[in-house]
């Protein structure tokens, strides 16, 4: 991500709500009022904790879903983190007789599970259960059935917590609750009270510009005035068995969620793990203040006094969690250096902002009224299909295209709202996942779509023209095809396109030629409109065809390789010039560095014979992970430490050889770039298919399935 772009705002509440919860422990104001401290602890400081839910579900609950892994990394993460924190407060345990209990078993499930086996340890189980929940709920029920569920868990917890007063007044449901704590201390848990924070942060994520930051100020002064009354309320009826749960604490913490999204700048890493060890830690200082006034005689200052008592714990507790938090994170920077998480043989990096850039600027290039659709076939164009798609459809991207189904099927269950279009074939016996998948397939001829008609069920349809490319699609010559195209039941016809074959080409004839598929496209609509058909939105447009054609009409643009960033040379005769930039690099690590000698060869065939004494470094990546091997034997080179190095030899399948000798710098463990900027030099897809004898899309495309893919 970009600096500058991190959620400040979130980053440093965390602080302001770790310290809200030692209040919480602390009771700072009681020795001066006890309904301000009620107002304090009670209502204000109870938004500490749904903040922390919303946090964690920001970052991992999300309608795009690719594999466990992300939750399976969280629980991995609070587990450890729990153990530690139970390790760290055993000794209170064995001090407080923890260990005497009756029904120790049971008790310490009950507590290891839901309770935490010390009070404020309740915490980490409940993320870990509200995680899973919400990433499930979410998953089955997408957002809107998964925050309803969510939502009743919260209401089931509200009798048990703030409402008991209302649950007592009703025999056969206070039985019921009777009987539940029994196996809990409290509703405010993973089960009843995490969920449905998880939800609404993770939606928020997906929601960010829908909430302005006015909207969110409103809403929180309006829902906080509410939830200041509800609490007070509450008090006074005294129905508060335990007062952690607010109906109106879910509107407060939402639109408290939304005024910090808006602060945004550096990313503050060390404010997240102070606030945690803080929270984790500030228990064990309160015992410490305790026992320290005591020796020094200082229990009127530090104990009795709750101002006194909440200032000594909250400085020293910060203090003493900034210092952790600074020894970790040096920990931490050690160990992912040692790791090089992705980067330690070869992969390709995903720059998501140029991505995002490019949709922007091809958006403001295409007429009014025209859309992108964003084709992101052949795994996103070997940029990896997740990831590509996934941040166009968060940065409002709603139509996209690719080549086959299983690929369409795949958006599908990354969790891709909007419309697919699968440009190629698909075999008319998968109409039913057609259907299923909400799926749009285009009509590649009339036999095609009297086969497809004929399953029986109803898909969603794009009738392609052939204009002149004669590959896919129905004669532009034959309207009356079409026309019964359009009256087969169980088409649903949403589409009209064709495809330009050399709208990237300067040539007086491809113009030409051009121009009429244009023209042969047009007539073809206009056969069909003289037939009585109401048009569907019709397109013809790839990258080149904007670029060099912006005047041609259109309801959508198809463009793959403009937004990826990955066209010709800058002056590439095309019409239209804007500014976009590569979204891949490729890069790969200088495995070793050799010494040949004059007359000696390198690699199979012995293709390359030193002229010279030379020096040649050995790269892990060949044309196994998509290197051209076209590109051996000096026909292509690489950058290292912002320096251009030939490759020497025949490519393997694993390796490539470059020739350093002149740069004595170079040594083991540095990064090359093969596709990418390096310090001034530069050296583009096109260039590379260029020395390859192919085109950028072709390079491109088969980078997919061995390399790492690094986001950045
Ligand atoms: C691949 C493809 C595109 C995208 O082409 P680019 O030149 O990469 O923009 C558009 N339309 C169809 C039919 C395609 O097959």
């Amino acid at each position: 991500m970009k600096q500058g772009k991190a959620y400040t705002g979130i980053d440093s509440f965390r602080i302001a709500a770790a310290i809200l919860i030692v209040t919480i422990h602390t009771s700072p104001l009681s020795t001066y009022s006890e309904t301000g401290d009620f107002i304090l602890t009670r209502i204000v400081a109870r938004l500490a904790v749904p903040f922390f839910f919303m946090t964690s579900g920001f970052f991992l609950i999300s309608g795009f879903r690719e594999n466990g892994d992300r939750l399976h990394g969280f629980l991995k993460k609070m587990l450890g983190l729990y153990l530690a924190a139970i390790l760290f407060y055993l000794p209170l345990n064995l001090y407080n007789g923890y260990f005497g209990q009756e029904h120790l078993l049971p008790n310490l499930i009950k507590d290891l599970c839901l309770d935490g086996t010390l009070y404020h340890l309740w915490y980490l189980p409940a993320a870990m259960l509200g995680a899973f929940l919400s990433w499930h709920l979410v998953g089955r029920l997408g957002f809107g059935g998964g925050f309803g569920a969510a939502l009743l868990l919260y209401l089931l917890g509200l009798l048990g917590d703030s409402y008991f007063g209302l649950t007592e007044s009703l025999p056969p449901l206070k039985a019921g609750y009777d009987s539940l704590f029994e196996v809990m201390d409290y509703t405010r848990n993973g089960l009843f009270f995490a969920p449905v924070f998880f939800v609404m942060g993770g939606f928020l994520r997906e929601r960010e510009e829908s909430l302005t930051l006015q909207k969110s100020i409103v809403g929180f002064v309006l829902s906080f005035a509410c939830l200041f009354g509800e609490g007070m309320l509450l008090h006074g009826l005294e129905w508060q068995r335990h007062d952690s749960m607010y109906l109106f604490l879910l509107p407060c913490s939402y639109f408290l969620f939304g005024i910090l999204l808006h602060f945004r700048g550096p990313g503050k890493k060390g404010l997240r793990r102070t606030a945690l060890f803080l929270y984790i830690i500030h228990p064990m200082v309160i015992v410490a203040v305790r026992l320290f006034a005591k020796l020094l005689g200082l229990q009127e200052l530090l104990i009795e006094n709750s101002l006194g008592h909440f200032l000594s714990v909250a400085f020293l507790s910060a203090a003493g969690a900034a210092a952790l938090s600074r020894g970790y994170g040096c920990l931490a920077d050690k160990r992912r250096v040692r790791a090089n998480t992705g980067r330690d043989r070869a992969w390709v990096e995903i720059h998501r902002d140029n991505l995002l850039h490019n949709a922007r600027k091809l958006q403001e290039a295409m007429p009014d009224g025209c859309r992108l659709m964003a084709v992101v076939k052949a795994e996103g164009y070997g940029h990896g299909l997740f990831g590509i798609a996934t941040c166009l459809n968060r940065g409002g991207v709603r139509d996209f295209a690719v080549a086959t189904i299983d690929e369409a099927i795949r958006l599908r269950r990354f969790g891709i709202r909007g419309e697919i279009l699968i440009l190629g074939y698909t075999h008319p016996a998968r109409a039913g996942e057609l259907h299923k998948f909400n799926l749009t397939q285009t009509l590649i001829d009339y036999e095609y779509a009297r086969a497809l008609n004929r399953r029986r069920v109803s898909v969603k349809t794009q009738l392609k023209v052939d204009t002149g490319m004669h590959r896919l699609g129905f004669d532009a010559g034959d309207v009356q095809k079409a026309v019964r195209a359009f009256s087969m039941r169980y088409l649903n016809i949403c589409g009209v396109f064709t495809h330009l074959c050399v709208s990237d080409s300067g040539r007086e004839q491809d113009v030409r030629f051009t121009r009429g598929q244009e023209e042969r496209f047009r007539g073809f609509l206009e056969g069909l409109t003289a037939e009585g058909i109401k048009l569907p939105p019709v397109h013809l447009q790839s990258s080149y065809g904007l670029l060099n054609y912006p005047e041609f009409s259109g309801d959508y643009v198809r463009a793959g390789i403009a937004l990826y960033g990955a066209l010709g040379s800058p002056g590439d005769c095309t019409g239209l010039q804007l500014d976009l930039r590569p979204v891949l690099s490729l890069k790969a690590r200088v495995i070793l560095v050799r010494e040949v000698g004059r007359g000696e060869s390198v690699g199979y065939d012995r293709a390359f014979v030193a002229d010279r004494d030379s020096r040649i470094a050995v790269l892990s990546v060949g044309y196994g992970d998509g290197v051209p091997r076209n590109l051996s034997r000096g026909a292509g080179e690489v950058l290292i430490e912002g320096r251009r190095a030939p490759i020497v030899g025949n490519i393997c399948m694993d390796q490539l050889s470059v020739d350093v000798t002149g740069l004595p710098e170079i040594r083991v463990g540095m990064v090359a770039t093969l596709i990418g900027r390096d310090g001034e030099e530069e050296i583009t897809a096109a260039q590379v298919a260029g020395d390859g004898g192919s085109i950028a899309n072709e390079i491109l495309s088969r980078m997919g399935s061995r390399l790492n893919v690094v986001e950045i």
